[in-house]
């Protein structure tokens, strides 16, 4: 079987298990965090943890970049540091900044998130510099690219502007969980998933691509379900929680 035979298999394989997965995260929360339970196996340090299963889309990307046919396209480049960018604070930033670096992770999260990512960044890597058409300077100014690094920026901004507000509220107590107030929490329990869901869809419209597109539908696959069951155990955990507050889309969701 030749490389783009598989690619095809694995595209569709890929985005019927992330329906399966959205389905299956609304009954079984990923064990880690507020919803760690029992029976998942052994745990390790969560700093650890984040770094190891981010690790594969950090160096994915650069790898296939330099392994490619088209690494002069200036579009090409710009599609790297985005990647880069998001990958370089969720690796070896954001691991840091967390509170309660003694706070464990099972080993079973941090696999399935190390495989998640791994084939994410094949699918997006290979195509955008070796099985897909090459990107042209008009690309630059086309209204997707525009549209799609900009809704990006504005993804990114919101996702770690709330990552922040939530580690600022650990930084005061150093453990347990108090009601965000700051920022858009004002309109939702969860925008740090917000904006992680913005930034994919940006990345695939300003990549117009099914790789981009799938990685967009397995980042709302992972991120919708544990925005409702975060939602309901604010509702559930915090009497004075604010009811007009919605789970994950401002005034609707
Ligand atoms: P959470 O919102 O569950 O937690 C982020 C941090 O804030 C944790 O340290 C958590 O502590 C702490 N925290 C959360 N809520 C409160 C609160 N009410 N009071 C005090 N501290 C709180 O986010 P995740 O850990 O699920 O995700 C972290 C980042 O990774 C996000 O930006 C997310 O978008 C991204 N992500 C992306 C995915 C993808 O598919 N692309 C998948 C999963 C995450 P504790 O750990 O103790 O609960």
């Amino acid at each position: 079987m030749d490389e783009k035979t598989f690619y095809s298999y694995l595209m569709v394989a890929w985005f019927a298990l992330a329906v399966l997965s959205f389905i299956l995260l609304f009954f079984f929360p990923a064990p880690y965090g507020r919803h760690m339970k029992k029976g998942w196996g052994p745990k390790i340090n969560r700093r650890a943890g984040w770094i190891l299963m981010e690790l594969p889309a950090l160096v994915s990307m650069p790898v296939f970049f330099f392994w490619g046919k088209a690494s002069l396209s200036p579009v090409l480049v710009v599609f790297l540091v985005m990647w880069e960018a998001h990958y370089i604070n969720r690796t070896m930033v954001f691991p840091f900044r967390l509170k309660g670096g003694e706070h464990r992770m099972t080993v079973a999260a941090v696999l399935l998130a190390f495989f998640f990512n791994l084939v994410n960044g094949y699918i997006n890597g290979r195509f955008l510099f070796h099985l897909g058409p090459s990107y042209s300077w008009g690309w630059l100014y086309d209204e997707r690219f525009l549209g799609g690094v900009c809704l990006f920026c504005i993804g990114m901004a919101v996702n770690q502007h709330s990552d922040t507000v939530l580690i600022g509220l650990r930084r005061r107590t150093d453990s347990g969980y108090q009601i965000p107030d700051k920022g858009m929490f004002r309109f939702v329990s969860s925008p740090n998933y917000l904006g992680e869901i913005l930034e994919w869809l940006g990345w695939a419209l300003a990549t117009w691509s099914l790789a981009g597109l799938c990685f967009a539908v397995w980042t709302a696959a992972n991120l919708v379900p544990r925005a409702v069951t975060n939602h309901k155990w604010y509702n559930e955990t915090f009497p004075d929680y604010p009811r007009n507050r919605k789970a994950l889309i401002p005034f609707l969701l």
